[in-house]
């Protein structure tokens, strides 16, 4: 799904999401009766009455069991009314089954004996007026609205939600089915477009036609979607990186046909770049196409949703068509199992948009680009957290946009352009042969812990201190810069003390250079009296550099002092904040807030070597993020505190 454009509007529809999105509940946990199966086909048959603003039809459902069940849990919202269920186990015939539909779950009871292996099919005819978007495509819903003849232009999204807004499906990310079958049968001269491969329409002799389509790869059941208006097609034939021809189908609506045509240059080059940098395009044996859609955009595989105006912004970039393609690749070929995943999706679509910057413009404005993505340092949830959660809660709380993409802009810097633009293809396509392969095979679901055992084996690096520093921690590293007389110390501090090993770039008097760091900490000769900048491009995503100038070159205390982060961590009054000492050694231990206003002194006395724990009580203060400063002799270290009431 596409970001909006500016932080006011960012802004301003967070909120709307977080009071349109109040009973979103895509993913999440999943159920233990939704656990013991696994989906193989969906069928949809649907029509679509955009004069009354209701469906109906039906959706049959065929899945593996894995585990003794005896009822069939699908999900499907309340404003459906569920007409009829069948059954049918193996090789049998359809029976009538009894369900019930209470809070947006649809219980099927399984009339006879069901165990691992055997396969079932459930038949569901259904009607009812589908929720209505409030603001597509962050709000999910049907969009009834009009072109310019006014005949109805209709469409629907459903990222948050799901797609059981609409047609009953198990509403997990983790479960696609393997194919899927679609019908819609829409009003005359209407045009209905879909997922997959046109299979042809008929005319129904009722003054509706009936338009059939079969997807034969995977497919996240938010990426299937209708869009039906008066439309022109538009066809190309593209010669793929893979050497295969791609069949290119665009539908437009009448008055935008001439916008299209003379624009379809800026789509070929966007499709162009982003074969090269990717791989071949995932969905050949389907087809490539966009069609008008009445909302911004959406990365319907195969057909992805386009409302954009038919110009490039600023940057180059007509920023729907290619955001919603970038996600053929992150998002419809290589999926995230949970949406705490979500990164795999919006952060690598996002980054690519840099690097079609880079392509267009150059370095410079690649570098532009991405400070423009740069947030502030201060997170409550890593980028990746390691539990299950729903999609309207990734999407408000983990930033994956920009927070992914300055993640990868990070690990672009950490391992070099050649191993790092070779890892992009390669979690596209994990094998070199695999680029043969785009005719969808390859789609798969992935976790975070994938995408960082792929990378480790592709890059033959170690990159457990990365990924765990940049994608499980809320807090952005912090690096300790210590001045001594004649060198300087610095020092990767974050949470738990991975030895995080990126090296920092440094300009010492107009000079670029390197700091290599091992363990976690580093030594240049830098002396105070140089000039010197921290990271000039803003290669590494990290807080502000802690930075200290001591009377004398300070090098033992990486080893002498270590403050600890507070455990726990948010914490609810009480915390403890430990730090060891080498030597005996007068100590001050202050709070600060994030203004740098001094909240508490902890400790101002002289104190033993060793390990101390001091307790705070943070009972006193409002929610938020505070800093604890450690003074022990000439070593200064600082980490942050989040307090949660
Ligand atoms: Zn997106």
């Amino acid at each position: 799904m596409i970001k909006q454009k500016t932080w006011q509007y960012l802004l301003i529809t967070t909120l709307l999401m977080i009071t349109t999105l109040s009973n979103a509940n895509s993913g999440g946990p999943l159920s233990p009766e939704q656990a013991a199966y696994d989906v193989n086909f969906y069928d949809l048959d649907l029509t679509i009455n955009p004069s009354s603003k209701t469906i109906h039809g039906s959706l049959l459902c065929r899945v593996t069991i894995l585990n003794p069940i005896d009822t069939l849990v699908l999900d499907l919202e309340n404003p459906f009314t569920v007409d009829s269920v069948l059954f049918k186990k193996d090789n049998g015939i359809f029976t009538i089954a009894t369900y019930s539909h209470f809070a947006g779950k649809l219980k099927i009871g399984i009339p006879e004996p069901v165990t691992s292996g055997n396969i079932v099919a459930v038949k569901i005819y259904y009607h009812g007026a589908p929720r209505i978007s409030p603001n597509p495509p962050w709000g999910s819903g049907f969009v009834w609205d009009s072109s310019l003849s006014g005949r109805p232009w209709v469409g629907v999204a459903c990222e948050f939600d799901g797609a059981d807004i609409w047609w009953p499906c198990k509403d997990h990310p983790s479960d696609e089915p393997d194919s899927m079958s679609l019908s819609f049968t829409v009003p005359n001269p209407l045009i209905c477009v879909s997922n997959g491969k046109h299979l042809g329409s008929i005319d129904n002799g009722d003054n509706t036609t009936t338009f059939n389509w079969f997807i034969s790869t995977p497919i996240n059941n938010y990426n299937v979607s209708i869009y039906a208006a008066e439309y022109l097609l538009i066809e190309e034939t593209y010669q793929s990186v893979s050497g295969e021809t791609i069949p290119f189908k665009f539908w437009v609506l009448p008055e935008n046909y001439d916008d299209a045509l003379n624009h379809m240059d800026v789509f070929l080059k966007e499709f162009n770049f982003l074969e090269e940098i990717c791989g071949p395009f995932p969905f050949a044996g389907d087809k490539h196409g966009w069609a008008h859609a009445p909302y911004w955009g959406m990365e319907h595989q195969t057909i992805i949703a386009y409302g954009h105006d038919f110009t490039v912004n600023n940057w180059g970039l007509d920023y729907i068509h290619y955001h919603e393609l970038a996600h053929e690749w992150w998002g419809n070929l290589v999926t995230a199992k949970d949406w705490s995943d979500v990164w795999i999706h919006e952060g690598l679509a996002t980054y690519m948009e840099t690097l079609y910057v880079e392509h267009l413009s150059g370095i410079e404005r690649y570098h532009q680009y991405m400070i423009n993505r740069r947030l502030p340092d201060s997170h409550v949830y890593p980028l990746a957290p390691r539990e299950a959660l729903t999609a309207d809660h990734a999407f408000r709380n983990l930033w994956p946009y920009n927070r992914g993409a300055s993640v990868m802009h990070t690990l672009r810097y950490h391992l070099g352009d050649e191993t790092f633009f070779n890892l992009l293809k390669r979690w596209a396509y994990p094998d070199s042969t695999d680029l043969d392969n785009s005719d969808g095979r390859l789609c798969r679901i992935v976790t975070t812990d994938d995408m960082k055992n792929l990378a480790e084996e592709v890059t033959g690096r170690e990159l457990d201190p990365f990924f765990e520093v940049f994608f499980r921690q809320a807090a952005y590293p912090v690096l300790n810069v210590n001045k001594g007389k004649s060198q300087t110390v610095f020092t990767w501090d974050s949470e738990n003390n991975i030895p995080l090993d990126v090296n920092i770039p440094v300009r010492v008097n107009g000079e670029d250079q390197i700091v290599e760091m091992n363990d976690g900490a580093g030594i240049a000769d830098i002396s105070q009296s140089d000039v010197l900048i921290i990271d000039p491009k803003k290669w590494i995503l990290m807080a502000d550099p802690v930075i200290i100038t001591s009377t004398e070159d300070d090098i033992s205390t990486i080893a002498d002092y270590r403050l600890e982060q507070n455990y726990p961590n948010p914490f609810n009054p009480f915390t403890t904040i430990s730090f060891s000492l080498a030597k005996p050694e007068f100590v001050s231990l202050k709070v600060y807030d994030l203004s740098g206003s001094e909240i508490v002194p902890l400790v101002n006395e002289k104190m033993t070597a060793g390990i101390h724990e001091i307790n705070f009580n943070g009972s006193n203060l409002a929610s938020g993020i505070y800093y604890y400063r450690l003074h022990a002799g000439k070593c200064r270290q600082t980490k942050k505190a989040i307090l949660m009431k």
